[in-house]
């Protein structure tokens, strides 16, 4: 995704920028000087897995309150479950009384159909997510911050929760030119990125 950005997407405009995956895991990919930043273990971007609330929900990592576990994929559709069969969506609870499991692309409908219970859960995401980029903007100081995924289907609500958290959070000196867009590309910039990265291995470009 952050090679399809770099090609097709925020790359074009900037040397320095991030890119995040918001899916069924949270990862952020860090572009510096043009150069994807992978860590020594090709396994850095892994912010999914910063605690945010120890408190929070189990995640898959077998730690508890995960960003993972109130952002990702996975947790927004459970929370949504949990809305529909308590009634407090009513959204949610058709989906269910249709005997079908929800998906993102509910919770993206209901989001767009201003459901107040999915507004909610995608601003929560945006707030979460928002608060751990802080972080991520204070180190990198990067001049954009593009979020992709499944998940940044929410679009406009949970855009202007990061917006703000970040806003909020990092320092205002890294905060004035900063960028924080949805990726026009969308999961287009996977593909995109695979084949720049299929055409550089065969051809050594
Ligand atoms: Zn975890």
């Amino acid at each position: 995704m952050a090679r399809g950005e770099g090609h097709s997407g925020a790359g074009r405009d900037h040397r320095d920028y991030l890119v995040v995956r918001l899916g069924s895991g949270i990862t952020a990919t860090t572009v510096s000087g043009g150069q994807v930043v992978e860590g020594a273990a090709a396994a850095g971007g892994e912010i999914g897995h910063v605690r945010v609330d120890e408190f929070g929900p189990a995640c898959t990592c077998g730690n508890s309150g995960c960003l993972d576990s109130f952002a990702a994929l996975p947790a927004l559709v459970e929370q949504a479950r949990a809305a529909g069969e308590s009634g407090r969506s009513a959204d949610f609870a058709r989906v269910l009384a249709e005997g079908r499991s929800l998906e993102i692309g509910d919770v993206v409908a209901a989001v767009a159909a201003g459901d107040r219970v999915a507004v909610q859960v995608a601003r929560d995401a945006g707030r979460r997510v928002g608060e751990v980029l802080a972080t991520l903007v204070a180190f990198a100081n990067p001049a954009q911050v593009v979020l992709g995924g499944p998940v940044a289907a929410l679009g406009d609500n949970l855009l202007a929760e990061v917006r703000a958290a970040v806003l909020r959070k990092a320092p205002t000196a890294l905060t004035h030119d900063l960028r924080i867009d949805l990726s026009g590309l969308g999961e287009r910039a996977v593909l995109i990125g695979a084949a720049h990265a299929a055409t550089e291995r065969s051809f050594g470009a």
